[in-house]
């Protein structure tokens, strides 16, 4: 999708702070963070929501997760970290390209 910001970092062609990258996914930091640490997990395949899921983008978000989680010490999430996929307009997603965002770094409220 040549007009996805997602797929723009995803190619490279604008900055993002990343903080892992692999063949699958892409982890970057999150442009308005939202708590002390918030990240931003996005699979290189551009689909829009879970509504768009198959079998096997299922399994790279799978893994996308247990990186994640091996990862968290190191990312500052030791203490854990909260997971949000927002999906179409009402629950605010902004950009049409799923994204898993991932907060922490500190304690976390519940609004
Ligand atoms: P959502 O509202 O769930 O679609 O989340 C989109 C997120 O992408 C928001 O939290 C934005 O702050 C973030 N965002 C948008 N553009 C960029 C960018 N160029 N680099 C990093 N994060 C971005
Ligand atoms: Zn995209």
């Amino acid at each position: 999708m040549e007009t996805c910001i997602f797929c723009k970092i995803v190619a490279g062609e604008i900055p993002s702070a990343k903080v892992y990258e692999d063949g699958e996914i892409v982890i970057f930091k999150d442009i308005h963070p939202m708590a002390k640490v918030h990240l931003l997990v996005v699979p290189k395949d551009h689909y829009r929501t879970v509504k768009e899921l198959t079998p096997e983008r299922g399994e790279v978000l799978a893994r996308a997760l247990k990186k994640v989680a091996d990862l968290a010490p190191s990312l500052g999430l030791g203490n854990g970290f909260r997971l949000v996929v927002n999906q179409g307009e009402s629950a605010g997603q902004t950009v049409p390209h799923l994204h898993i965002h991932v907060l922490g770094g500190e304690p976390l409220g519940w609004e």
